[in-house]
């Protein structure tokens, strides 16, 4: 992997055009420090992060578990404040007895409340679910739909759900702003904005579309693994140099090296089902509800 440090300093501009805050980079050589970052400085720093991302996690993949597009749709909707992994603990049992849109939609909501009670919220969970269902049902003949427009109308399917599904389940490039994305994004200064449609426009206007997707998992993958929300790991990130957030973790290599998360941390990943790449680069499955 190769890194430089030349370009993660400076005043620079969103997305969207608006100046940002003066920033300067803790860590690097300083070479540009006190320069603005142009916007062609800064779309080329953020695609070199995105690139070295992709040697970083080759094979990043959605965290979610799912075999067709109600699966991950149903996932999704029950990722909200819970992790991936207790999510993938969960579906197994609800898609045994609940398989088709049908089935979930005509579901008793006190034994599916029981299932989902592990993912937490799983009253307004048991409601969302059941819900979307009947609107699949209703609305799109049990399929799930493929366009944006579609899915948004269903009943707790936000932008960020439909673009888990549209990237994941039909190919269609997407960005997902979850919490993860919204905070290394400002860490890296791609945008100030908080808002996360806002974000996502703003953001789009760095990469090329056919990017979306993909980028979309390495940028959560790293927030999952190293730039983690209290204490990032800054002494082991491979995109340091390009950072000027760098310094607002740990910064000594060996102490940074114990808060890595899952298999850079020497831990299985969040799915029970992960894709063969993820295994032969030496992940390991997470293990099911109840075990260990
Ligand atoms: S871990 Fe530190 S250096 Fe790496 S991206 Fe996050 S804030 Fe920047």
């Amino acid at each position: 992997m190769v890194v430089r440090r030349d370009s993660a300093v400076g005043e620079q501009e969103s997305g969207e055009g608006k100046k940002t805050a003066k920033v300067t980079t803790k860590g690097t050589s300083g070479k540009s420090a006190g320069n603005p970052e142009s916007r062609t400085a800064l779309v080329r720093r953020a695609r070199r992060i995105n690139r070295e991302l992709a040697e970083v996690y080759p094979y990043a993949h959605p965290e979610l578990d799912f075999e067709n597009p109600f699966q991950l749709l149903v996932a999704t909707v029950l990722s909200a404040q819970t992790t991936d992994l207790r999510v993938n603990q969960t579906t197994p049992g609800l898609f045994a007895k609940y398989p088709t849109p049908e089935d979930l939609a005509a579901a008793n909501p006190e034994e599916v409340e029981e299932i989902l009670r592990p993912c937490g919220f799983f009253r307004a969970k048991t409601r969302s679910v059941i819900g979307l269902s009947k609107g699949l049902v209703e609305q799109f003949d049990g399929e799930v739909p493929g366009r944006l427009e579609d899915l948004v109308t269903l009943p707790g399917v936000g932008r960020k759900t439909a673009f888990v599904v549209l990237g994941n389940a039909f190919g269609r490039p997407g960005i997902t702003v979850d919490t993860h994305f919204q905070r290394l994004v400002r860490r890296w200064r791609w945008t100030e904005e908080t808002d996360p449609d806002k974000i996502e426009a703003a953001i789009g206007t760095l990469f090329p579309k056919g990017d979306w997707t993909d980028l979309s998992h390495h940028v959560i993958w790293h927030g999952r693994r190293i730039c983690h929300a209290r204490k990032p790991a800054c002494g082991a990130c491979p995109i340091a140099p390009l950072c000027p957030a760098y310094g607002e973790g740990e910064t000594d290599p060996e102490k940074a090296k114990k808060l890595l998360k899952y298999e850079k941390g020497g831990f299985p990943g969040q799915r029970l089902n992960p894709p063969q790449a993820y295994l032969d680069a030496g992940g390991r499955p997470a293990p099911p509800l109840g075990a260990g």
